[in-house]
């Protein structure tokens, strides 16, 4: 849209990764844009008390990073220039699943592994140099203004940050909501009359502990990382990944109450339990650069504001406020990537009925991610979540996938084109996909019965 047809003011609510990729949609089509954050955003990378996941090990995965650098030409290179790593997520990642290595092979998916603050400074970068893009730090939205049949909402209550400073409102055509996790917007909806969407959660009481190390050339034999998934019965995790600045970040995780200890000794040992060494020879030998870092996630929430009968005009919701995802699929980033893509589409057509046009595509577009967390979290008995017939067996056949797909390096490109949001889930399901699974699973079983040993879960 040409600078002639942008008329309007919006107002996002959240400066982190979605309210940023919200303004650059919205920069296409609004006149003027303000963001609004409760923190003092930092003027460098650093991480802040907004966003608590900021010390967390983050990567980014293919899909994300395309639709970055759509929306943001030159993003990689800005990644790059500040030493973030960047590879192909078959061949410079190991990942085991179900405790056996996925069969490495060049899968053409570029991730990055680059630290939460720099992504989010590299993007903001990019969005505070938009036409008609201002961001404002430590301002509080404390609720929402609506017209006097409460139909419209016309702007946000907001607090801000200083000394003897007072509530004030900002108006606008448009207010989007990308407070994160903790958003208020169920509340303040149902304040104004309205519903509060359906929350469906997937719950696995995961707990994340990261700890950054100095990078040796010689970890991980020269390769980005290596990714741990648990599984049932083995419900400890562990993820690394190289990043700017000479680092590895180091995640050891557990589901289901399991954590790892925070001493030195007890985090080498919880280590060596995981199916790779990988991660015990950096805690053993390599340089820690800042304390280890401890998080809790119990739970995957999804907001269904697409089932509500009745909407405001003028109103949306995006990101983690909407779905926040267990962190271990690494899909939050790339997600809100993808919404900001499709605000943008919506807006290029029109904006009449702008919200439910929103919340009907956002659903579709998180039913991928969305499965991806439900057919790996469900798997364990004891986690809580809807299970169907489908899904279950779904999350079977995904079994006997991955014992099919350490040794066949086209079926674990298959998967990670799903996992990072390239293909839809049923591209697993093609005749000669199903067949190739069912000969190695068949093949394995076979070998597992020769070595016991060699494939520790089904
Ligand atoms: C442990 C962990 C690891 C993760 N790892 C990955 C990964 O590897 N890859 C990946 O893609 N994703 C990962 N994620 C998810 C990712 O961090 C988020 O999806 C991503 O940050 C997008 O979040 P968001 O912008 O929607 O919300 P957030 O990042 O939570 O930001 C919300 C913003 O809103 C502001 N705010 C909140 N309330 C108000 C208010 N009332 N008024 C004004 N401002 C307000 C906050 O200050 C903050 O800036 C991980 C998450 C966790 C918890």
């Amino acid at each position: 849209m040409d600078s002639q047809h942008r008329h309007g003011h919006a107002i996002v609510i959240g400066g982190s990764i979605s309210g940023l990729l919200a303004a650059r949609a919205l920069s296409e089509a609004f006149e003027r844009i303000t963001v609004f954050d409760r923190d003092e955003l930092p003027r460098s990378p650093a991480a802040r008390r907004g966003v608590p996941q900021s010390r967390q090990i983050h990567g980014l995965l293919a899909r994300g990073r395309e639709v970055l650098e759509q929306l943001f030409p030159g993003f990689s290179d800005d990644l790059a220039e500040a030493g973030a790593r960047f590879g192909d997520l078959q061949s410079d990642l190991h990942w085991y699943q179900d405790g056996l290595l996925l069969k490495p092979g060049a899968s053409g998916l570029i991730g990055a592994g680059a630290s939460r603050p720099l992504i989010e400074h590299v993007v903001r970068t990019h969005v505070a140099s938009l036409p008609g893009v201002t961001i404002v730090d430590r301002c509080d939205a404390r609720g929402l203004t609506a017209t006097a049949d409460l139909r419209r909402i016309t702007g946000v209550r907001l607090r801000v940050r200083a000394p003897g400073a007072t509530e004030a409102v900002a108006y606008a055509d448009l207010v989007v909501d990308a407070t994160g996790r903790g958003s208020r917007s169920p509340v303040w909806l149902e304040d104004l009359g309205y519903g509060r969407p359906r929350a469906e959660c997937i719950r696995v009481r995961a707990t994340y502990m990261s700890q950054v190390y100095r990078h040796e050339p010689h970890h991980f034999n020269g390769r980005m990382g290596t990714a741990c998934a648990a599984y049932p019965g083995t419900p400890r995790s562990g993820f690394a990944l190289v990043q700017e600045a000479g680092r590895v970040v180091i995640m050891l995780g557990g589901y289901l109450g399991t954590q790892a200890p925070r001493d030195h000794d007890g985090m080498l040992a919880y280590a060596r339990t995981l199916a790779t060494q990988d991660y015990a020879e950096i805690i053993r030998t390599a340089t820690p650069l800042a304390e280890p870092v401890k998080m809790q996630h119990p739970a995957s929430i999804r907001r269904h504001y697409e089932e509500l009968d009745r909407l405001p005009e003028g109103y949306l919701v995006l990101g983690d406020a909407m779905c926040s995802f267990n962190p271990v699929y690494g899909q939050g980033m790339a997600v809100a990537a993808l919404q900001g893509l499709l605000l943008m589409d919506l807006l290029a057509e029109t904006r009449e009925e702008l919200g439910r046009r929103f919340f009907n595509a956002a659903a579709r577009l998180l039913d991928t991610p969305w499965g991806v967390v439900a057919g790996g979290d469900l798997r364990f008995p004891e986690a809580e979540g809807t299970r169907t017939a489908r899904t279950e067996q779904f999350s079977e056949y995904l079994t006997r996938y991955r014992v099919a797909a350490h040794d066949d390096a086209e079926l674990v490109t298959a998967f990670l084109r799903v996992t990072n949001m390239l293909d839809d889930p049923s591209a697993l399901m093609t005749p000669e996909i199903v067949a190739r699974v069912t000969a190695g699973w068949l093949k394995g079983r076979e070998e597992d019965e020769a070595r016991p040993r060699r494939v520790t879960a089904r």
